[in-house]
Order: C-alpha cells, then structure tokens, then sequence
C-alpha cells in the first residue's frame, strides 16, 4: 500500500483513438481537481500503442480540448509509443523471472493461484478468484504489448500513488494488480469513477447526442459551465450547493464524495450551468468567449473593446439574463450592431398593422426627438405620457415600438433597447 507521506501523482491516460468524450473528460477533471486538492502531480499519457487505431490528430484534439475546459497538465504528454522497448523488456524480464511464458510468440502471464483482493477507494473491497482469470497476454506476436502490460509497467515508472479511471476498468484491475506483484512494485490507490449513463439508462454514447467535448464548444457552452457540470457527474460536495468556482470546487472535492451509483448525463443542466455562467462571467473573460461568435456573425468591430467599450458592456449585461448559449449575444445583438434590421413578418402583422398605430410611433418619434435628456426615466415618461394623451393603453404603445426598433416582438425591456440604441437610431426606425 501506498505510504501517506509519498507524493500524490495521478494520471489521464486516454487513447487517441477518438476525440475526448464526456467521460473522459470527468476523468480527466477528477483526477485534474485531486492533484489540486493534495498539492499533487497530474500527468498526461498517451496510450498510443494501438498504432492502427491511434492517430495524432486525435491526440492533438485531446490535448486541445484539455486546454479549453483548463485541466493543465503538470507533466508529460509521455507517449507509449515512444516506450515500447521498455515494455518488451520488461515481458522479457517476466518471463525470465518465471511469471511469464511464451506461447507461439506471444508472451502471457501466468496467473497464480489464490485470489486478488483489493480495497478500491470508490467500490469499496473487491475480491476476483485467481482461477477466474485466464493467463493473459503481455507482449502480442508482433511484440507490441497489451493495455495491461503498458498501464502497469508505466504507473509503477511515473510513481503513481492513485489511478482514479473509470469504472469500465474495474474488471481489469486484478490482472494489473497480478502484474504489480511480480514486478514487485507497491500499489497505488485504485479509485474507479461511476458510469455515465443517458437520460434512458444506457451508457452514454453518441445516440444521445453530442459527447465530445469540443461539440460543447462549438455549441457555445462555455468551459466553466462544463466543467462545474462534469464534476457533479459522480461526486457530490454533501451540501446542496451546485454551483462551484475553481478555489470552491478545490476545496470540496475529496474522493470520499465520490459516488458508486452511475450518474446520469442530463442536458438541460448543463444548459442550466450555462446560463448561469453566461449571467455571471467576469466581462472580460466573457468578451474573449464572444469576439469570435461576433466575428462569425459579421457583427465584431474593434471599437467594440475600445471607443465603445463601455457602451458594449451594457449591451452585454443586457442580454446575459436570457443569454443560453454564447451565439445568442451575437444574435441578440444584431439590431443594435447591424444598421439593417429584419423585420419578422408575424410580429409586424400582431403589432404594427394598424394605420393608427404607426402615427402613432410618428408622434412618439417627435416626443423622444425633444427630450431634455435620453435615459431611461425620461424615455419611459414619453411613452407613458404620450400613450396617456392618446387614451390608449401603454402596452400598444410599447409592443408597437418594439417591432419598429428591433422587427420582433419578443426583446429586452424596451427602454433599455432605446437608450442602448440611442436617440437618432430610435427616432429613425419609430418613423417606420
Ligand atoms: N487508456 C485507457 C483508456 O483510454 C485508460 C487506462 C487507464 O486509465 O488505466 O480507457
């Protein structure tokens, strides 16, 4: 067993043969925040030695898609590729040593007799019957090794105190654990991560939707949100809180809170934490998250982060409220960016049909046009003034500006749209 006083190096140690999906990047996360937690090492593996499956875009994907959710790794990448020679040799020495044999030019371990227990910090004690375990390969006939020979060979290289994985590598631990004993190495804490299943129950997989992490990105979830929403897939702090900054989350987490039972992968809260983050996001960080959907809109110009740099945070605050996902700020923000407005011929119908009604806008028009000031008292005042002389309710008044200034009937408090818009812009598009 692991001395409490040896330092805490942990591992994610994905195979590059895919992107980096929803549960490795809980594992990721997990074994990310317990290094945290006890001032440890993480360390990035790549587990490359299924060459024919193994790609390095897929690897750089990987690395790139750690990066955007801020897991930063301490040291490594290390490449099994790189290390083959050291897990031949290590067969080698096996088999030397009588562990391990050859058989038609594969090498395979000779499981003894007995059982393998073994205390999983999650699942609690595991027993497996040695004769339930069939003599495994080590090295295949082409002399590249096994997942089990490389992940052991390389956790007792890199001094791994704990590999916290996932759970779908229970059933594989007693082998390793086989292996550590004739390598006579001590064994780390083996802490495996419940399931991540669907809304319907099944294991998580491209059927429910999107699992890569950078499919999230690109739908404009931001990585904070993410990550918050990763960490309470199979942990939970004890208390009811939900939603956690870095230093908040550091502090929590522990392995104790780790649960056996599998979690659920539920969108409509990561939309939840989403939205959450969007309405409370320092600005600057969200203004990095937004420059390119507003690049991609058409709708970025420097002067947003400079001469109108103050007018653009208000229009940000504005919005943050029922923002859901980044695009909508950019999409949002079109009537006040873009001098041509679309009008939706719907709200037009509901709202602006009536003759009446757009003299009417023509006379709020030359209200607002002589207004002392343009806040949004004196503009709320005109209105509700000017609605009061004509004798008809304000809220016709109002629903009618709305589809003139923005062409829909669904938008921010209207008085915050037109000092937002500013008086010329607001008097212009009244006078539809
Ligand atoms: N490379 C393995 C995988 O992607 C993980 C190995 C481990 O964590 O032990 O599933």
């Amino acid at each position: 067993m692991n001395r409490p006083s040896s330092p805490v190096r942990v591992r994610f140690a994905p195979s590059p043969t895919g992107y980096l999906h929803v549960g490795g990047a809980r594992t990721a996360l997990f074994d990310w925040l317990f290094a945290r937690k006890r001032n440890g090492t993480f360390i990035l593996r790549i587990e490359d030695t299924d060459v024919e499956r193994s790609s390095e875009d897929m690897t750089r994907g990987i690395l790139e898609a750690m990066t955007w959710l801020g897991l930063h790794w301490d040291e490594g990448p290390y490449y099994q590729s790189k290390r083959l020679d050291f897990y031949r040799e290590t067969a080698q020495r096996l088999v030397k040593e009588g562990y391990a044999y050859q058989d038609e030019g594969a090498i395979r371990f000779r499981v003894p007799e007995g059982k393998v227990t073994y205390k999983d910090a999650v699942f609690g004690e595991i027993t497996v019957e040695s004769d339930t375990i069939e003599n495994f390969v080590l090295l295949r006939s082409d002399s590249n090794p096994t997942y089990h020979l490389s992940v052991v060979v390389d956790d007792i290289d890199m001094r791994i105190s704990h590999v916290i994985r996932g759970a779908d590598h229970i059933s594989n631990t007693p082998k390793q654990i086989l292996l550590y004993r004739a390598l006579g190495a001590s064994l780390p804490v083996f802490a495996h991560l419940p399931l991540i299943l669907g809304p319907d129950k099944t294991r998580l997989s491209k059927r429910h939707g999107a699992t890569s992490v950078m499919a999230y990105q690109e739908q404009g979830i931001v990585p904070e949100a993410l990550r918050n929403f990763l960490a309470l897939l199979g942990w939970a702090p004890g208390t009811d809180q939900e939603l956690f900054n870095d230093e908040e989350l550091n502090h929590a987490f522990s392995l104790q809170g780790i649960s056996k039972a599998n979690a659920v992968f539920n969108q409509d809260k990561l939309a939840w934490f989403n939205a959450q983050y969007l309405s409370r996001l320092e600005h600057e960080k969200l203004v990095r998250y937004l420059k390119p959907e507003f690049m991609k809109a058409g709708l970025w110009r420097d002067s947003l982060e400079k001469e109108e740099s103050a007018w653009f945070k208000s229009l940000i605050d504005l919005l943050r409220p029922r923002a859901k996902v980044l695009q909508d700020f950019p999409r949002q923000s079109r009537l006040f960016l873009d001098p041509n407005i679309e009008y939706d011929p719907a709200a037009v119908e509901k709202f602006l049909k009536d003759p009446k009604i757009k003299e009417n806008l023509q006379g709020l028009a030359s209200r607002l046009e002589s207004l002392p000031e343009f806040t949004l008292q004196s503009t709320e005042a005109a209105v509700r003034g000017f609605a009061d002389e004509l004798g008809i309710k304000a809220g016709a008044l109002i629903n009618a500006s709305r589809v003139a200034l923005t062409g829909q009937s669904v938008a921010p408090g209207i008085f915050d749209v037109m000092t937002l818009m500013g008086r010329e812009k607001t008097v212009a598009r009244l006078r539809i």
